[in-house]
């Protein structure tokens, strides 16, 4: 890459940065942050964009136009960003989630263009720890010739995550909608079944990250906490989506989790978890590139980018 176009990209990560929302669009851009002696970087995937009644459909739509109108936001889409997380530190180079592929959404799978901004060949990637399997995290795994793209890696996902996924049950009991989803996921899962590590959550997976338990948007979904020094990160995975809607109303069901009652039981604690511990968070679908924390005043949470 020639130096023109880095120096465009790091001016284009640093307006998409100061932005809230639709700053997905940068398709392939990456931000990059100490963390003790290493360092985190956001590599963006793309983003989404769907209506916002086809992520909250047990929410009036009166109700939901008002909530994003409040916070100026579009009430017709949805585009979330998807961020991912890379964490650098001595000899590990460790990748959380692999995007969704080039098989999924034309306005994902760009982590290829944002890993090539960094001067990151895939095969310098030592670990992929999966937050869950949900195409956008998953499907970049295999590349158009159905080889692993991170060919020399070490891969990571949490036992229950693992067997719900490859459960040939599963497609018989996700809704009509998912099944597409839940046969591709299973597909790629399998690819990996002689070479994945499968973890408890609730423990220690390398030294210094740590799985802490986040399901009901999937059964083995996990966030983790990422320890350097004195620093520390949580990436938080899908457990908190939306920037304002997760925060302010974690009790609104949101249509992809899999265990919806579940789901707002955990983002309850989750928030009260990180906004009393004042932990920084890492969000693979909050406004890019996903840094920020959890605030709390007398109503409601509030999430503030950092
Ligand atoms: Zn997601």
């Amino acid at each position: 890459m020639s130096i023109d176009r880095r120096e465009f990209l790091a001016g284009t990560c640093a307006l998409a940065a100061g932005s809230i929302f639709g700053a997905g669009r940068s398709a392939f851009a990456a931000v990059q942050k100490p963390l003790g002696d290493g360092s985190v970087t956001a590599l963006s995937d793309g983003y989404m964009s769907f209506p916002p009644n086809f992520m909250y459909p047990a929410v009036a739509d009166e109700t939901l136009d008002a909530l994003l109108a409040r916070h100026n936001l579009p009430t017709d889409r949805m585009e979330p960003p998807c961020n991912l997380t890379l964490f650098r530190s001595g000899e590990r180079t460790v990748l959380f989630d692999v995007g969704g592929g080039s098989q999924f959404l034309p306005t994902t799978g760009k982590l290829p263009e944002a890993l090539d901004a960094i001067d990151l060949a895939p095969q310098d990637v030592t670990d992929i720890i999966f937050t869950h399997a949900h195409p956008d995290h998953l499907w970049g795994l295999l590349d158009d010739f159905d080889e692993l793209f991170f060919s020399d890696a070490n891969y990571y996902i949490s036992e229950p995550e693992w067997q719900f996924w490859t459960d040939p049950e599963t497609v018989n009991n996700v809704r009509d909608d998912q099944q597409g989803l839940a046969v591709g996921s299973k597909r790629r899962l399998e690819a990996l079944a002689d070479r994945i590590t499968l973890f408890q959550p609730e423990s220690e997976i390398l030294s210094g990250i740590y799985a802490h338990d986040t399901s009901g948007h999937t059964p083995g979904h996990c966030s983790f906490e990422l320890n350097n020094g004195t620093d520390q990160l949580l990436v938080l995975g899908d457990a908190l989506a939306h920037p304002f809607i997760t925060f302010e109303h974690p009790e609104w069901p949101f249509a992809q989790d899999v265990d919806a009652e579940h789901a707002i039981i955990t983002r309850k604690r989750l928030l009260d978890f990180v906004s009393s511990r004042q932990m920084d968070l890492m969000g693979y679908h909050l406004p890019y590139p996903g840094f920020g924390r959890a605030e709390r005043n007398d109503t409601a949470y509030r999430f503030v980018t950092k």
